[in-house]
């Protein structure tokens, strides 16, 4: 007989939790919150959007002091609005404004790479002020997370290394303790921004596990994360990677991605995020830093995927080929009615994992209790921003493929959505294991039919021996 098999529901924090301080969503948006979306909406599209089309100039010392007179101004109306560094929640120095509130607002804001950084919520800085936000101590909230807020500063998140990535207990720039110092040694790559910024968050081993041989839970303690001034002595920036979203990019551009050599770096004790309790912290910080981190850039590539959308519906309707506009056609009519389900399903999957945050949150809990949540947005939004680029490149035909439209570059962003904050493979790896959780295995199976029907006659036998006299 077949084991019974529970399962228990997935789409929700258990129990019944309070909705305090956040905004319940029931598919409708208070209307005092739709009006500063509204006005965003025509601000991304009249003032930020435009620059876009310039951003040759922008790539010179003078062109970014040029860039700066522009948007200094835009970020003093988007404070004046209320809606700067709206990330954090009001005790940790921000509007708090709650992930479903967040996640309408990065819908807009996705549209355009500048947008985010006008509203003083751009990666890697809004991740870093949230690590040390729930991580750092007072000192360390006033030292470099407030500068961070107001915009003074700019920051980098360096974890990744050219041998480690995806599994980070294999991590191995270390850090040791030496006096009131640590002395940092290590080789690290894809540090977003380091070139640029003024401070850097580097994870580094601390705990005596062997990276030959990592035991998984001995391997989770090892590690603990520091703040290193950028001009620290020993902070060598080899170069910023040239990638496939920016082959021509120059180092000390901003958003490049360097490899960086860690050649005994000194930086005071104090330096170590949430100060001596910080020790043997650094994965559990690292995955509150990327909780949030990962849902942000979902709901951005809602904002891209919708500009490609709208690409590929004037397309449909505009050109003329084989007799008809290719609206009229039935295979472009699947891509316009696929497009729109997926981006729907994705819209839908990043709200709710944004409101299953805000529930855990008000409830004092932790974000990693959404872990499939957020799992399931990060690859699911990965690939509905890649399938929707990609239809509305092929209808564009040649015209797809030339810089006279944004959807190559942008066709070239998305495939890195891919594989940063973890690559597809291990986040569904965790979201199958957490799913599995609510399984068990049995044999025969639970839904075998000669199985239940003998179950069935042994229920029912009183009424089915009556069916038998009858007969
Ligand atoms: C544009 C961009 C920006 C980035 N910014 C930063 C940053 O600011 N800071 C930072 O520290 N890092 C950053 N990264 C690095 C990024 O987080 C890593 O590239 C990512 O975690 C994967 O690590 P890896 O490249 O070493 O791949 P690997 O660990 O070598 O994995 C390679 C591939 O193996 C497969 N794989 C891995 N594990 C499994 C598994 N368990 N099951 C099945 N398949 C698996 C996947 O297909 C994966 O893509 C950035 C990367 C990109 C592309």
């Amino acid at each position: 007989m077949g084991a019974a098999v529970t399962v228990a529901p997935i789409a929700a924090p258990s129990g019944s939790l309070p909705t305090v301080g956040c905004m319940a969503w029931d598919f409708e948006t208070e209307p005092e919150f739709q009006e500063k979306l509204d006005w965003m909406k025509g601000f991304v599209r009249d003032e930020i959007i435009p620059l876009e089309t310039l951003d040759e100039q922008w790539r010179s010392p003078e062109g970014r002091d040029v860039f700066r007179r522009i948007t200094d101004p835009l970020k003093e109306e988007v404070k004046r609005q209320g809606l700067w560094a709206a990330h954090l929640p009001p005790d940790m120095g921000g509007l708090g404004f709650g992930q479903v509130k967040l996640g309408l607002m990065h819908e807009i804001l996705g549209q355009c790479v500048y947008a985010p950084a006008v509203f003083g919520n751009q990666a890697p800085d809004s991740g870093n002020a949230e690590l040390i936000a729930v991580g750092g101590t007072r000192d360390q909230k006033e030292r470099w997370m407030q500068p961070l807020l107001e915009g003074k500063y700019r920051s980098c998140f360096s974890m990744t290394e050219p041998t480690a990535g995806a599994d980070p207990t294999l991590l191995s720039t270390r850090a040791v303790r030496d006096g009131d110092e640590w002395v940092i040694n290590g080789h690290k790559w894809f540090s977003s921004n380091a070139s640029i910024a003024d401070f850097l968050i580097v994870m580094a081993r601390t705990g005596d596990d062997d990276p030959e041989q990592p035991s998984r839970s001995r391997a989770y303690q090892a590690f603990s994360m520091f703040i290193v001034p950028a001009d620290t002595p020993g902070v060598n920036i080899l170069r910023d990677v040239p990638t496939m979203g920016e082959p021509d990019h120059k180092t000390g551009e901003p958003g490049g991605h360097a490899e960086i050599i860690y050649d005994d770096v000194r930086i005071p004790f104090d330096n170590i995020v949430g100060g001596e309790a910080g020790i043997g912290q650094g994965f559990s910080l690292a995955q509150k830093r990327l909780g949030p981190g990962r849902i942000h850039h979902a709901m951005r590539w809602l904002g891209q995927s919708q500009r490609a959308f709208d690409l590929l519906c004037e397309r449909a309707l505009t050109r003329y080929t084989h007799g008809s506009i290719l609206a009229e056609k039935q295979m472009i009519q699947d891509w316009v009615a696929e497009s729109y389900a997926e981006r729907q399903a994705a819209r839908l999957l990043t709200l709710h994992a944004a409101w299953t945050m805000d529930q855990l949150h008000a409830a004092g809990k932790h974000y990693s209790d959404a872990r499939v949540e957020i799992g399931v947005i990060k690859f699911w939004g990965a690939k509905v921003l890649y399938n929707v680029i990609d239809r509305a490149i092929q209808i564009h035909g040649s015209l797809g493929y030339t810089t006279d439209l944004p959807l190559e570059s942008m066709y070239r962003a998305a495939r890195a959505a891919r594989i940063y904050d973890g690559p597809d493979e291990v986040h569904k790896v965790t979201v199958a294991r957490q799913v599995l959780k609510n399984y068990r295995a049995s044999e025969p199976s639970i839904e075998h039919v000669p199985t239940r029907r003998a179950a069935a006659i042994e229920k029912f036998a009183d009424h089915l021996e009556s069916l038998t006299l009858n007969e």
